[in-house]
C-alpha cells in the first residue's frame, strides 16, 4: 500500500453530490426500506466520469493491495467508510471517502472501518503513510502496528494470489537489478529506466519493490538528486527494439 492522492473534487462535484444526496431522500419518500447500495446501484451510471477521474488519479490500482486493474474494467468505487454502515452514510457521496479496489479487497474489507476500536482502524492510504504500518519481507506484506496487522487481516493482503503475483514480479525486479549491472551499456541503461518505473506510484506493488531496492540498493532506491520520472508507455517498446537489435546473440541461445 503507498499514498495516494485523490485531488479535489472535479468540477461542478458539489452540485452532483447535492443532487444524488436529494434524490436519495426522494427514493425513500416512495420506498423507505431502500438500501445505500441499492440506491448507489442506480445512481451508478452518472458516477461514471467522476470514477474515471479518480482511477486515473489513483493510477488505475487498487488503493489497498496494489494490484493493477484492467483498463477495461469499470473503475470501482471504494467507500473508505462504508456505506452500508448508518453512521457513514451521509459520506456515501463525499469524495474524500473515495477509493478505488479491486473486486477482492473491497469483498473482504466488507462493511469493516474500525469495529468500535481505533486501534484496529484501516489504513488510510490517502490521509496516512501506509510503510508506518506495513512492511514487507520480501514478497509478503508484514504489520508494524496494530492497525498495519488488523489491515493486513481484515484484506487478506497475504492471499495466495497477491502472494504469488508479488513474487513473480519481485523476480523480474531483481533480474532487473543485474541486468542494470552486467551487460552492454544498453541493456544496464534499459533495466534502469525499468527499475526507476518500478518504483514509482504507478507501478504494480510499489511500496514492496521500494523496500525491496531500498534494502538491496539503498543509494539508487533514494539519490541524493531524485530520479526523473520515466513514462511507462515506452518501456516496453524500448525493451523490445533492444532484443531485437541483440536478435542474432539472442538466436545463439542454447
Ligand atoms: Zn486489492
Amino acid at each position: 500500500m503507498i499514498r495516494v492522492n485523490r485531488g479535489d473534487p472535479p468540477p461542478d462535484f458539489a452540485i452532483r453530490r447535492a443532487n444524488w444526496e436529494t434524490g436519495l431522500q426522494q427514493a425513500r419518500v416512495g420506498d423507505p426500506k431502500i438500501t445505500a447500495s441499492k440506491y448507489w446501484n442506480r445512481v451508478r451510471p452518472e458516477i461514471r466520469n467522476d470514477a474515471e477521474v479518480l482511477a486515473a488519479r489513483l493510477h488505475r490500482k487498487c488503493a489497498f493491495c496494489e494490484s493493477k486493474m484492467s483498463h477495461v474494467m469499470s473503475p470501482q468505487i471504494e467507500h473508505f467508510r462504508p456505506k452500508s454502515n448508518a453512521a457513514y452514510e451521509g459520506r456515501m457521496f463525499d469524495w474524500s471517502n473515495w477509493l478505488l479496489s479491486c473486486g477482492v479487497c473491497n469483498t473482504k474489507k466488507g462493511r469493516f472501518f474500525d469495529g468500535g476500536n481505533e486501534d484496529l482502524r484501516i489504513i488510510d492510504p490517502a490521509s496516512e503513510p501506509p510503510s508506518d504500518h506495513i512492511g514487507f519481507v520480501g514478497s509478503i506484506p508484514l504489520g508494524l502496528s496494530s492497525r498495519g496487522t488488523e489491515t493486513i487481516k481484515r484484506l487478506r493482503l497475504r492471499r495466495e494470489a497477491l502472494n504469488s503475483y508479488r513474487t513473480a514480479w519481485l523476480a523480474v525486479v531483481g533480474v532487473l537489478l543485474l541486468a542494470a549491472l552486467d551487460g552492454s551499456l544498453a541493456t544496464r541503461t534499459a533495466a534502469r529506466r525499468y527499475l526507476i518505473w518500478s518504483m514509482q506510484d504507478e507501478a504494480p506493488f510499489a511500496a514492496m519493490v521500494r523496500e525491496f531496492i531500498g534494502e538491496m540498493a539503498p543509494a539508487f532506491a533514494k539519490p541524493a538528486v531524485p530520479h526523473p520520472h520515466i513514462a511507462g508507455e515506452g518501456l516496453v517498446e524500448d525493451i523490445l527494439r533492444l532484443v531485437k537489435r541483440r536478435e542474432p546473440d539472442i538466436a545463439q541461445l542454447s
